[in-house]
Order: C-alpha cells, then structure tokens, then sequence
C-alpha cells in the first residue's frame, strides 16, 4: 500500500512552532482540530462543499463582529469566514527551513488547516485580505481562542 504520511507534521520544528504558539490554550494536543495533514486539493473540495453553511453557524453563534481584528481599519462586520490556521502557507519554509523564492517560483507551501468548525473564523474583507495566507500571530490566536472561551 501506498499511503502517505497524513496524520501528523513531518517537520519536527512545525510541531514545535505550533506547539509553542499554542501554549497558552494547552499547546498542540490542546487545538489539533486545527490541522489536518491531507492533501490541500481534498480538503479545497470539502471547504468548497460547505463553505456557505461554515458561514452561517458561527455567525448566528457569535453575531456579525470580526473576530481577526487584526487590521488597523477594521469595520468589525463579519463578511466572510477564513481560516485560523491558513489553507497553504510557506512561512514555516522561509522562517524555519530558509527556503527562498527561486527563479521566480515562491518557497513551496505547506498545508495545515483543517475543515473542522474550531478552525473558522468570521472576518471582515480587510482582516481576511490582511492576514490571508499568514500563520496567524499570538496577538490573533488569544483574541480568538479568549472570545471563544467566554461563550461558553
Ligand atoms: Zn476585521
């Protein structure tokens, strides 16, 4: 059988970034729902299939608010639903692995996120544009990991 390694990071220092960035909300084992190690193409496909709907349940949870406010003008309206831990990012490559832009091709992406509802998050275009492909900062995981908390 040929099947690939999909259930956990295949870089160690990824699983540390992570597990560190989530420290204060019980490190990786605490937020795994977060991330699904499946090619991006099928979890594009699921995204696509319930996109309207991964819309519609946490607004009518948490109102129409941002909940990235992570760009300075900010309206605080929801109009859109991103992803917390983004769908392909190459940060981890350039931060951690020094890979480079090479003969006009960007550093090669990972992909992270998952299709679970704790890794969706209401967003105003600005927010959504600003953060876009980023792993999100500390500053944006407490602020929506905290107004999560006090829901519930
Ligand atoms: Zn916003």
């Amino acid at each position: 059988m040929h099947t690939k390694m999909t259930d956990s990071f295949s870089n160690k220092e990824d699983k540390d970034y992570f597990d560190s960035l989530f420290q204060d909300f019980g490190g990786l084992s605490e937020n795994i729902d977060l991330f699904d190690f499946r090619e991006s193409q099928i979890k594009r496909k699921e995204f696509n299939k319930i996109r309207s709907k991964i819309f519609q349940d946490p607004k009518s949870k948490f109102g129409s608010v941002c909940q990235l406010k992570c760009h300075q003008d900010c309206p605080n309206s929801a109009d859109e639903v991103d992803h917390l831990i983004p769908l392909s990012s190459n940060v981890l490559n350039k931060q951690l692995r020094g890979f480079r832009a090479n003969n006009g091709k960007k550093a090669p992406t990972q992909s992270f996120d998952s299709n679970h509802p704790t890794n969706f998050v209401l967003s105003c275009t600005r927010c959504n544009a600003f953060k876009k492909n980023k792993i999100p900062t500390i500053d944006i995981i407490k602020y929506v990991l905290d107004s999560r908390h006090d829901d519930t």
